[in-house]
């Protein structure tokens, strides 16, 4: 077994994190791993600011990546469906199971939907589909002319209150309704959602209005801890699924288990689940995994009896906030939402980089980006008389088989590079796909793959774990292919002891072979009115050289992520296929890595009869990409490559970049995405007029035009 796993990015992790991140002597030596169904965690304080659209969501979330990242913990993004007690594992869907010496439950609550969930009524945790409903019925409430069209809120509680009352903020004129218990809430509250102009209904009246049932609205019904952790095995309250505690926050009969915030109750403490819990037990949960994972003895820890609670409400579109605390509530008053919004503040703060935890700057860029820039690799080929052979050295070449052997010519190709994730599987996912597009770009599905996989020098279990992690990334991108991994070596890394998390010391290196289309695509085949086409948008060498920086945006990482994740050989199936019908559909291919678009277009561009007119506006660019070129960010790669621009203002200009005024920031921020390292990049297609238009014309197609082909 190895490690410890953080499942959940609750508030409790967050801060443990960051208790790591400022003080890493504190963090365990070992292979720590934080599993989040997504990359950011949201704040509870400021939940209904964002639901009023007082905060935009980035305000208001935790970049758990680059948090991990600081804290020299492995992210890994990925929904957990279960608990396997007696093997210790943490099951997870659709990708194996994460073992653990330690395991600390932080998983939040689901709202209780009992007895069966309603049509149209979407729960409000978890929190990310409810806010994807809102934002839908913005969409829909966007496309009529009057907002009129009613919603429900349904639940007695605070939340639900906060809720309709920041929905009255967001749709001033909308009618809305809270379906409650009366008795349930303080008559202050009650006068509050009056003045408000919120019809109230008393769920417990026999006779409710039929319209009701076709309603669309929120759920605010009280919450539990998700079931699966109770069929797991684990001691868990009847009533509310709240994992049993005992004072040192560990699971009670499960001393290798702790569990903290909404999914667990100290038996002889318990507290109703609140943020305000989660925040307060982070520090005796940090100190007692750290006891734990070094074998020291753990402490108790004893919550306040109560705690102070702001409430956030809307009064006259104006914030204003309730002070409670036991049953007491004072307010509302302006003034108390001005002290709730500088505490709200001051808790984000927290996870903003600062001094000690930016010391990431000036790393250099993995990935593909960590690959030898053109000039060194030319002469060191030229000095080792490989550049002599009469052809020129490709990334995918044809085996130089016997003819008499009479076998099918085989297609090999050799990729890796140091680890870009600290998720040792999508690593590995990744690194698979990016070494298969080397034979994709020939026109060759992969058959077979070998890895050589380096390991960081640690204890066995770990390096068992995250092999195994690896080689099921690996798996995961060659089965869907048909592609098998026949083989293979590790090595120990003989450089010390790697840094934390020890899951990015992990370096794969994948040898694939093929059997290429009898029509095998050449790079320099070019035609003249050929146009080229791109499979997906640039970008990942600056998005990742930011993230070191913590300055790319979460859901600029996340979608390159998705992106680079998903494996090509679709569009080498579709391009295979269209084939049969025109088999000189392809005239020549690339596919786009380290040395970025305008390296590769430079390796295509063999004929001095032609040239290539790129159209600057179409060339796509991956969310954020553009305006962090403009910042001036860029891979470590990024200046190597540059001297491909030579190509661009040479005087027997064979490239041109038209379509965008030069000099000015967009200019610049394209010229360097043109040369922007790209890893599990686009393929490059050269291709007739009447087959790029059948292609960019199906629907969803991911090709985009972005140049043509003419003659000199
Ligand atoms: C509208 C509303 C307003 C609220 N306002 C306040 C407030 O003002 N103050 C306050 O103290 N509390 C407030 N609360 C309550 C508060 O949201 C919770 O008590 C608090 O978030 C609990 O924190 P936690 O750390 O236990 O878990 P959470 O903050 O819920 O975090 C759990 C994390 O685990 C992840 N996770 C869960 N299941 C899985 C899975 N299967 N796989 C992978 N990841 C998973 C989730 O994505 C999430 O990131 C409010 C709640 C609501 C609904």
């Amino acid at each position: 077994m190895s490690g410890l796993v953080l499942a959940g990015g609750g508030h409790s992790h967050a801060l443990v994190l960051r208790r790591w991140a400022m003080q890493p002597s504190k963090r365990p030596n070992a292979l720590i791993t934080l599993v989040s169904r997504t990359s950011t965690a949201l704040y509870s304080g400021m939940l209904p600011g964002l639901i009023a659209g007082i905060y935009q969501r980035d305000q208001v979330a935790i970049d758990l990546r680059d948090l991990a990242d600081q804290a020299g913990v492995a992210l890994v993004v990925a929904e957990i469906t279960g608990l396997d007690l007696e093997n210790q594992q943490l099951q997870l869907a659709q990708r194996p199971a994460l073992p653990y010496e330690h395991l600390c439950l932080n998983l939040g609550a689901v709202t209780s939907t009992s007895p069966v969930p309603t049509p149209g009524l979407v729960p409000i945790k978890p929190l990310e589909p409810a806010l994807a409903f809102l934002a839908n019925q913005d969409e829909q409430m966007g496309k009529q002319a009057c907002a009129s069209s009613l919603f429900q809120v349904v639940g007695s509680g605070l939340a639900a209150v906060e809720t309709v009352l920041a929905l009255r903020q967001r749709w001033p004129r909308r009618p809305l309704v809270l379906r409650f218990r009366p008795r349930h809430l303080k008559p202050v509250l009650i006068k509050a959602l009056r003045e408000a102009s919120i019809q109230i209904l008393d769920t417990s009246e026999l006779n409710q209005p039929e319209a009701l049932k076709t309603t669309p609205g929120l759920l605010c019904t009280g919450s539990r801890a998700p079931h699966w952790l109770a069929s797991s095995g684990l001691p868990c309250c009847p009533n509310s699924g709240r994992i049993h505690t005992e004072t040192s926050l560990q699971v009670t009969g499960q001393h290798q288990l702790f569990a903290a915030g909404d999914c667990a109750v100290i038996n002889a403490h318990p507290r109703a689940p609140s943020g305000v819990w989660a925040v307060r037990a982070a520090k005796p949960l940090a100190r007692n995994l750290e006891a734990a994972c070094e074998g020291r003895p753990l402490r108790s820890w004893r919550p306040q009896r109560q705690a102070m609670q702001l409430l956030g409400g809307f009064n006259k579109g104006q914030p204003t906030a309730w002070a409670l605390r036991g049953s007491r509530l004072v307010g509302s008053h302006p003034l108390l939402w001005r002290w709730k919004a500088a505490i709200d503040a001051r808790f984000m703060a927290m996870f903003q980089r600062s001094g000690s935890m930016d010391s990431a700057k000036a790393m250099p860029c993995r990935g593909c980006a960590a690959k030898l820039p053109a000039g060194p690799l030319e002469s060191a080929l030229e000095e080792a008389g490989i550049a002599e052979l009469g052809t020129h050295p490709e990334d995918a070449a044809l085996l130089p088989l016997k003819k008499t052997l009479g076998t099918a010519p085989v297609l090999q190709s050799v990729d890796g590079f140091p680890a870009l994730v600290s998720d040792p599987w999508l690593n590995g996912r990744l690194t698979a796909l990016h070494a298969c597009s080397d034979l994709w770009a020939c026109g060759a599905r992969v058959l077979a793959a070998q890895a050589v996989v380096t390991l960081p020098q640690t204890i066995e279990s770990t390096q068992g774990t995250l092999l195994a992690q690896t080689l099921a990334g690996i798996r995961s991108a060659l089965d869907p292919q048909g592609a098998q991994l026949i083989g293979g070596h590790t090595l120990e890394a003989r450089d010390g002891i790697a840094q934390p998390p020890l899951s990015k010391a992990v370096q794969v290196t994948l040898s694939v072979s093929g059997e290429p289309d009898p029509t095998f695509w050449s790079k320099a085949e070019l035609q003249p009115g050929d146009r080229l086409l791109l499979s997906r948008p640039l970008g990942t060498g600056v998005l990742f050289a930011a993230a070191m920086d913590g300055a790319a945006p979460a859901p600029a990482l996340d979608s390159a992520l998705e992106q680079m994740g998903t494996s090509q050989h679709v569009l080498l199936e579709e391009l295979l296929d269209l084939q049969t019908e025109h088999p000189d559909a392809v005239h020549a291919a690339t596919d786009i890595t380290g040395f970025g678009l305008l390296g590769h277009l430079g390796e295509m561009l063999r004929n001095p009869g032609l040239k290539v007119v790129l159209n600057g506006p179409e060339i796509p660019a991956l969310a954020e990409v553009l305006t962090l070129l403009e910042k001036g960010y860029a891979s470590s790669l990024a200046p190597a490559n540059r001297r491909a621009w030579t190509l661009l203002d040479n005087g027997s200009v064979n490239l041109q970049l038209a379509g965008i005024d030069s000099g000015g920031k967009l200019h610049q921020a394209l010229l360097e995405l043109l040369v922007d390292p790209q890893t599990c990049g686009p393929l490059l297609i050269s291709v007739d007029d009447h087959i790029a238009k059948k292609l960019t014309a199906e629907p969803n197609s991911p090709w985009t035009e972005i140049g043509s082909v003419q003659t000199h």
